[in-house]
């Protein structure tokens, strides 16, 4: 069903705490977490607990659950003092991404260029 935790997904198992992971918030819906292979100082993943494959998907399901990930990743960046940040959705393998569950990569703590590669 919609929405359900998937077997074979590795952010379902760090949601559920299954798969270990460096978390730096947690709320009712969502989950925040350091990514594994950081691309800046602060690279930190914002995940809904749903699943959904991409941010677009959990938006037109659980628009209140995509409104939080957009607040926790503001959160994420108050708390690591960012004074500047990009949220960075990665949509299809053609724009790099590789984990087919909706989460919002947090950049930050280096200058960042545009546009992006
Ligand atoms: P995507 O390429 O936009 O799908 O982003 C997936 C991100 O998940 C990548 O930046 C990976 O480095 C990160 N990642 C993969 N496995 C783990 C993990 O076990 N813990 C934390 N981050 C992970």
């Amino acid at each position: 069903m919609a929405g359900e935790p998937q077997d074979d997904c590795l952010f379902c198992k760090i949601a559920e705490g299954h798969i270990p992971a460096t978390i730096v918030r947690e709320t009712g819906t969502t989950v925040a977490f350091r990514d594994i292979n950081p691309q800046a100082p602060t690279h930190v993943l914002v995940i809904p607990k749903v699943h959904y494959e991409n941010a677009a998907e959990l938006a037109a399901a659980e628009p209140a659950i995509a409104a939080d990930v957009l607040r926790e990743a503001k959160s994420v960046a108050e708390e690591d003092k960012l004074e500047s940040y990009r949220i960075v959705f990665n949509t299809g393998s053609g724009a790099g991404q590789t984990v087919w569950h909706a989460h919002a990569h947090v950049l930050g703590g280096r200058g960042l260029h545009w546009p992006p590669g």
